[in-house]
């Protein structure tokens, strides 16, 4: 098992409410990166276990964490993937995994604040999907062999950009620069009971938004990782934003507001805090 977490822009494992940098404790100065501790995330479980004997960097509560995977090379979405959200939203279950990007310059730490681009920002609390090895045309039954871990991430979503025009826009309005906070921490597959049922929920301003559970995923893990590696290769660091349960401000009539704090969780993984704060729109045309 291993949570591994990016501390001023090096790797470090969380190991008893501390965190230890990666290179100091493996003598290998190639894993202060972050995006290549994620490919030999395989090393992680054995280099956890001599934290137990190693001189910590600092605690966790004082920490300022960055993204645990700051780079991917891919951020692939998946929209309508509950079927409590699909019903909400008013559209039918999709046949196969509906895709989009989100560009990997919005991807932020899990502390950011979230600038807001207009008066219809929202959020969507999702498991994601961190890739761990090069991966094409994987069975299902393989896939999650294919995974470094999962973190918990935030699609935040512009929904006028989204939905403003016909056909609409998913990937560039969820692609804002600081729409896809993750973390805490990057944790090994083992560390749950179950990979394919975590909890997840989210607060705005204190009040509760969103609470699902990944076992209502109408197409899971290993069939988003299966899928995908059929048309695309996966590469280590890659992220999936697996989807997200009911409850989204656009179904509610509510969105981000100035000053408001977007809270979100997930069973073993931890918290996300961010501080919504005032923001630009894109080019008027
Ligand atoms: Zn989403």
């Amino acid at each position: 098992m291993f949570r591994l977490v990016n501390v001023h822009g090096r790797a470090a494992l969380e190991h008893d409410h501390a965190w230890f940098d990666l290179a100091t404790l493996s003598g290998d100065d190639s894993l202060a990166e972050p995006m290549v501790a994620v490919a030999r995330h395989r090393d992680l479980h054995e280099l956890t276990d001599r934290c137990a004997h190693a001189t910590a960097g600092g605690s966790m509560a004082d920490a300022t964490l960055g993204a645990p995977v700051p780079a991917p090379g891919q951020v692939f979405g998946i929209g309508l993937n509950y079927r409590d959200h699909a019903g909400e939203s008013g559209l039918a279950e999709p046949a196969a995994p509906l895709t989009f990007t989100k560009f990997p310059s919005c991807i932020t730490g899990p502390t950011a604040d979230i600038a807001l681009s207009g008066p219809a920002v929202d959020w969507e609390v999702e498991l994601v999907v961190v890739i761990g090895s090069v991966a094409s045309h994987v069975t299902v039954a393989d896939a999650w062999d294919a995974v470094a871990g999962l973190t918990l991430g935030q699609d935040v979503s512009d929904r006028v950009v989204q939905m403003g025009d016909q056909p609409p826009q998913f990937s560039l309005g969820k692609s804002f620069s600081g729409f896809g906070p993750i973390g805490p921490s990057l944790v090994s597959v083992d560390s749950f009971a179950d990979p394919d049922d975590v909890g997840l929920w989210c607060d705005v301003a204190g009040e509760r938004m969103q609470d699902g559970r990944t076992r209502d995923l109408i197409f899971p893990v290993p069939v988003l990782v299966a899928y995908l590696s059929s048309i695309c290769t996966l590469s280590p660091g890659d992220l999936i934003f697996t989807g997200t349960p009911s409850g989204v401000g656009m179904a509610r009539g509510r969105f981000l507001a100035d000053g408001e704090m977007l809270t979100s969780g997930a069973e073993v993984i931890g918290e996300l805090a961010n501080r919504c704060v005032a923001g630009s729109g894109p080019l008027a045309l």
